[in-house]
């Protein structure tokens, strides 16, 4: 058979397949492939733009192992299956009076692929989807399941991004809130206002995002209606704050009010290639403003809008927020088109500013670069060595980096 992931710019043919019903079956087969010789890769719901599902060994899907088996209202606590998707955690948590503390732009992907790869939201309170994971359970490149809590950090912290190299996972424990309601506004303004009042947009609200659009079309290319104003080299800003519940629902577009699981996700065609830097947020404006120009100067092809989001510090070893507040820069390309040279282009500005990488999205790290940005790569690197030793999760993707 031949995977392909969503976007359609990865495929692979595995050697074989399997989708496990439950962690017992998944523990049999990674000893079969171990016995085999055999490199082991989970799917998730395939949104990664990178080649981290890429295997010519045993490809598994968990898709059967889906649900959430669990929540704790008084610790503030969810436990789910790995093939979850993001959205079947919506009404069980409601029901409960709880939901998920940040979420991205889309609630398709499975848990523990989104959490593989440091998933995240928008608002510097606020980590991505790896900071808020509490417990994992593994199965090991040994056979071995490992349950890994808060009183092993640092097996947890490795944990939380792994990019899928410590095992297959079959649960993760999340912390999350009281359940929520926000208020979306949506506005369009000059990038001049955008930078001038940037310390007050990120700082007051729960979340703050933008698309830049450097044309005229780039706002139908991400589904934004601009409400028939005029869109080239202006702002579309968001911005998300709670409200209690004395506030109506409104559904009308651009100031909705509604359950947060409700406002959080956009509509995105797969129509795509997107690449995504994390600065630190101390250096946003300079590193936005650089950006912007760059894409002026040199690159007129490049009409996709540029997305800017932040994201809160956390302590997973090889997450872009460790211990560091982020702006959060992506790009994007058409498919089919040769948007390399963008991409390198994008790349060789951002890495003048530090930048980490999002696991899932398109981006040119080399090792030096890996060590030089996270400062706990090695201690990754051990623990990875620990748990598989045979180095059976890795793959060519990954291999040159994590070895
Ligand atoms: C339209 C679109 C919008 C997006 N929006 C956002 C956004 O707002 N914020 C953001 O941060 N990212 C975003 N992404 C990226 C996306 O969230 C990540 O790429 C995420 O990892 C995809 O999850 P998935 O379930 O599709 O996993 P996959 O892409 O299938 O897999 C990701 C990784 O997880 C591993 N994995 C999956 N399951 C397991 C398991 N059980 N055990 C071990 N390893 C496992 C895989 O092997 C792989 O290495 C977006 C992507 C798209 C296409």
């Amino acid at each position: 058979m031949t995977w392909t992931n969503w976007v359609g710019n990865q495929s692979f043919s595995p050697a074989t397949t399997a989708t496990p019903r439950d962690e017992d079956e998944v523990v049999a087969l990674v000893k079969e492939a171990a016995g085999r010789g055999q490199g082991v890769r989970v799917a998730g719901a395939g949104h990664s733009f990178t080649p981290v599902v890429q295997t010519d060994g045993l490809l598994l899907d968990v898709s059967a192992m889906r649900g959430v088996v669990g929540t704790d209202r008084a610790a503030k606590r969810a436990t789910a299956l790995p093939g979850t998707l993001i959205r079947d955690f919506y009404e069980p948590l409601w029901a409960d009076g709880l939901a998920l503390r940040n979420q991205g732009d889309i609630d398709t992907q499975q848990i523990a692929g989104a959490v593989a790869t440091g998933t995240h939201g928008s608002g510097t309170g606020y980590t991505s989807l790896s900071g808020v994971v509490r417990g994992v359970r593994l199965v090991t490149g040994t056979g071995e399941v490992r349950e890994i809590g808060e009183d092993e950090p640092d097996l947890l912290h490795a944990a939380q991004v792994s990019v899928g190299m410590l095992g297959v996972v079959t649960q993760l424990e999340l912390e999350v809130t009281d359940a929520y309601r926000l208020r979306e506004h949506v506005s369009l303004r000059s990038w001049d206002d955008v930078m001038g009042d940037w310390d007050r947009l990120v700082a007051e609200h729960r979340h703050f995002g933008m698309f830049w659009l450097p044309t005229e079309e780039s706002g139908a290319l991400y589904n934004l209606d601009g409400h028939g104003e005029r869109l080239q080299d202006q702002c579309y800003v968001k911005v998300y704050d709670e409200v209690g519940p004395e506030v109506p629902d409104d559904d009308t577009a651009g100031r909705r009010v509604d359950r947060c699981y409700r406002i959080f996700p956009m509509v995105y065609d797969p129509n795509f290639h997107e690449l995504e830097y994390f600065i630190a947020l101390d250096r946003a404006p300079e590193a936005l403003t650089a950006m912007r120009e760059l894409m002026l100067r040199s690159l007129p092809d490049s009409i996709y809008p540029l997305e800017v989001r932040t994201v809160g510090p956390d302590e997973a070893f090889l997450s872009s927020q460790y211990r560091t507040p982020t702006v959060v820069i992506s790009v994007s390309g058409t498919p089919g088109t040769d948007y390399w040279a963008y991409l390198r282009a994008v790349d060789d500005l951002l890495a003048g500013f530090d930048a980490r990488v999002h696991w899932g999205k398109l981006h040119f790290l080399t090792p030096e670069r890996l060590h030089a940005h996270y400062p706990r790569a090695d201690d990754f690197i051990a623990i990875r060595r620990e748990l598989d030793p045979q180095g059976m999760f890795l793959n060519d993707h990954l291999r040159p980096l994590f070895e």
